[in-house]
Parts: structure tokens; sequence; C-alpha cells
């Protein structure tokens, strides 16, 4: 187990485009795992490679609905539907604000074991997936947020 460190706001890294993943490499292997470490640490539910530093299509997801997660070259293939909530981000530590987004979308992507699958998902997982994709692509949520960023309270 491994934590990785997160990038924060304003650290270049976050805004660039991510490659695809060509084949699961045991170092992706070893980030995907150190992703998840990484996420559990800070109390978060979606993490980017982009977020640690590695500028590679990987994404690591967990809402608490008892599954794990692993989007390696993610795309969007649906949306529909609107949501409007708090979000937040390890990246923008100590904030929040209010996004809109999509209630329902359904993916395409691999696993860490490079098996395609298809994923549809609903209100705080296609929040989260939404989120994530757009690390991918060098976007944070501060860009969509509605009104002002909020402060949020440190918990312990
Ligand atoms: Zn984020």
């Amino acid at each position: 187990m491994a934590i990785r460190q997160i990038r924060i706001m304003g650290d270049d890294i976050l805004n660039k485009e991510c490659k695809p993943v060509k084949e699961m490499t045991p170092r992706l292997a070893e980030l995907v795992e150190d992703m998840f470490d990484t996420m559990y640490e800070a109390n978060g539910v979606g993490l980017a490679a982009p977020q640690v530093g590695i500028l590679k299509q990987i994404i690591t997801i967990d809402v608490d609905d008892g599954n794990q997660y692993v989007l390696v070259n993610p795309e969007i293939l649906e949306e529909s539907g609107t949501q409007s909530g708090q979000e937040a981000c390890l990246s923008v530590p100590g904030k929040s604000g209010v996004v809109t987004r999509p209630n329902h979308v359904k993916i395409r992507a691999y696993d860490e074991y490079m098996e395609p699958y298809e994923l549809e998902a609903d209100e705080l997982l296609a929040r989260a997936i939404c989120h994530e994709c757009e690390h991918l692509h060098g976007h944070l949520y501060v860009e969509r947020v509605e009104g002002e960023l909020m402060d949020v309270e440190e918990e312990d």
C-alpha cells in the first residue's frame, strides 16, 4: 500500500490531456492500487491519475455502493437528465461548489485487466464519473461551479 501525493489546483499537470492506456503493465496495476489507497486515505469518492501526477486515462471510484470501479480509457456514450448539487475535489482542498451534471450516464471503459465493459450510472456515481472524466481532459469542476466556491469545514 502506498499513498501518493495529490496534486493541488495550480499544478500544471491538472490542466493537461491524459493519454489512453495501451496495456495494463505491472507499474500501472500498482498505480491503480495506490490510487485506491490514496483516495480512501483522503476520504474521496473518486480519483483520476493526473491528480497523482500521472497523465494516463485511469480513474478509481468508490461511492460506497459495494463496488470499486476502475475506469481505464473511459468514454461517455450517453447522458440524460440533470442533477444539481455540491461537489468537491481532492485537488481543491477545503472547497465545494454547486455543479449541475447529468443524472444518468452510460459509459464504456476497460477494467484493471483491460477487459472492456459498459456501465450505466445514476446520481452520485454518474456525478463522480463525469467529474473524474473531466480530469482526464485537463478540466476541474471549479470551471463549472454555479455561484461561489465555498469553504468547507475540515472533518477529522
Ligand atoms: Zn476532482
